[in-house]
């Protein structure tokens, strides 16, 4: 029996296991196993709608069970803690699992660069839960902001600050912009539009890096027309609970901070012996295998390959192109084929800018405006997985059409420390 071992549920461990199970399913010789930590594929492109409430959380993620349908590979919900390489064995929270081929797709961590108060007093957004605490946040600010007569404290509590001008960081903003103006502004009676402020830091001199300069700057341009702030060359040197210290000029008073500032490899592969590139990612060759470990392969934001840097950003079609190749290799070696090496560069890129606006760069050409959006739209609800969320999505953008935009608080933020309206933060200002 060869146990093959997939770690990760996300878009590369998913790829991987759909591949492996298309032409391996079938063997009695062959044992597939799918581990991670959370039941559930979560699609990160429509994260912001999520934080923004455009989009019900519910809606963005399909669950493991229901992707595999008929498939044979098993399926176990467990958090790796760590793998003992020459033992051929993951440690998991809840037991172990032995392997004869195994795949790390643990995808990537938010780097904090030891910058300090990141950890305590800002918001992640990389997960579900994240996107969730940060509108439950925003809305609990604008519920305070609506009855703070001082009109300097109104405006602290309805700043915004988000680290990280990659699109993640570009994507949010525009989105919370959405849902100040068409939602917030118009239903709490104590905010006016001049309340708000959205604030966007980037510590290099440009944002959206990697995107062609042309669309950079339209991007720029359009989220400079919507009012949002953004910052080059602002390096952050410290978060507290209401305000964010910007290196060599001044500290700014915000009411939360959201650190959204690139990707880093993933701390449970911290302790693996093996090389690891400046950003902590495992480092593979061009066949996704581990120097020394051919039976060890590695695909998505976790790691990052010898020699190829095109090949190894984090993005969603990197992770497929290497979970694809990841698997063929296995099945070949399997087989007694030679393996392939990695062929892959992006194809373009696609930034949303909110409502009716995005940039858009697919093979070659390049567009912007509401076309772009139309575009975004339509080829994000086409990679969402399952026809049943796809519509569910799809209900989601037409009923905001005609329908305010969902205010309830889910998770009533407790024993806030990202808040500026927190004792301690109340305190630090004082
Ligand atoms: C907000 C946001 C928006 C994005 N938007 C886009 C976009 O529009 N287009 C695009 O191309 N890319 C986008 N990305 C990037 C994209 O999501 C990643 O490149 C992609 O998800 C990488 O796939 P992966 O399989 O390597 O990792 P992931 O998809 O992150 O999957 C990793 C999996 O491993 C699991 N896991 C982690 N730790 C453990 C553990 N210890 N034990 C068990 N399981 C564990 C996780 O729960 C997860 O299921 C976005 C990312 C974010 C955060």
């Amino acid at each position: 029996m060869t146990r093959i071992v997939v770690l990760g549920g996300g878009f590369g461990g998913i790829e991987a296991m759909r591949v492996l199970e298309r032409k391996l399913g079938h063997r009695d010789d062959v044992e597939l196993l799918l581990i991670s930590d959370k039941n559930y594929l979560l699609f990160t492109p429509l994260l912001p709608q999520v934080a923004s409430s455009l989009v019900e959380p519910r809606h963005i993620v399909q669950p493991i069970r229901d992707i595999r349908g008929a498939g044979r590979f098993r399926f176990r919900r467990d958090r790796v803690e760590r793998i003992d390489l020459a033992a051929r064995r993951v440690l998991l929270a809840e037991g172990v699992a032995d392997y004869d081929r195994l795949v790390l797709a643990l995808g990537g961590v938010t780097p904090t660069f030891n910058i300090p108060g990141v950890e305590s007093h800002a918001l992640e957004y990389k997960a579900l839960e994240d996107a969730i605490l940060l509108r439950d946040h925003v809305i609990d600010l604008a519920e305070h902001a609506d009855h703070e007569p001082d009109p300097a404290a109104r405006r602290r509590m309805l700043t915004v600050c988000v680290v990280g001008g990659g699109y993640t960081g570009v994507e949010l903003i525009a989105e919370l912009q959405d849902f100040f103006e068409s939602y917030v502004v118009p239903r709490y009676r104590g905010i006016d539009p001049g309340d708000y402020r959205l604030l966007l830091l980037e510590a290099g001199q440009e944002i959206l890096r990697g995107v062609h300069p042309t669309l950079a700057e339209k991007a720029r341009e359009s989220l400079w027309h919507e009012g949002i702030e953004i910052r080059t060359g602002a390096r952050v040197t410290r978060v507290t609970a209401g305000a964010v210290e910007i290196e060599g000029s001044e500290t700014i008073p915000v009411g939360l901070t959201v650190w959204a500032a690139g990707v880093k490899g993933h701390p449970t592969l911290a302790g693996l012996a093996t090389e690891r590139d400046r950003l902590g990612r495992v480092i593979v060759n061009a066949h996704m295998r581990l120097p020394g470990h051919p039976e060890v392969y590695g695909v998505g934001d976790a790691i990052t390959i010898e020699g190829r840097p095109e090949a190894s950003i984090p993005i969603i079609p990197a992770a497929l192109a290497h979970a694809r190749l990841a698997a063929e290799n296995i099945v070949a070696e399997l087989a007694g084929r030679p393996p392939r090496t990695i062929e892959f560069a992006p194809q373009g890129m696609l930034v949303s800018l909110g409502e009716k606006h995005a940039v858009v760069e697919v093979m070659g050409v390049r567009f912007s405006g509401y076309p772009a959006w139309l575009f975004w739209n339509a080829l994000h609800l086409y990679k969402l997985v399952g026809l049943r969320k796809q519509v569910q999505v799809a209900l989601d953008w037409s009923l905001a059409r005609w329908f305010p935009r969902d205010s309830a608080i889910m998770r009533q933020p407790q024993h806030c420390t990202v808040c500026c309206h927190t004792p301690q933060a109340r305190r630090d200002a004082a």
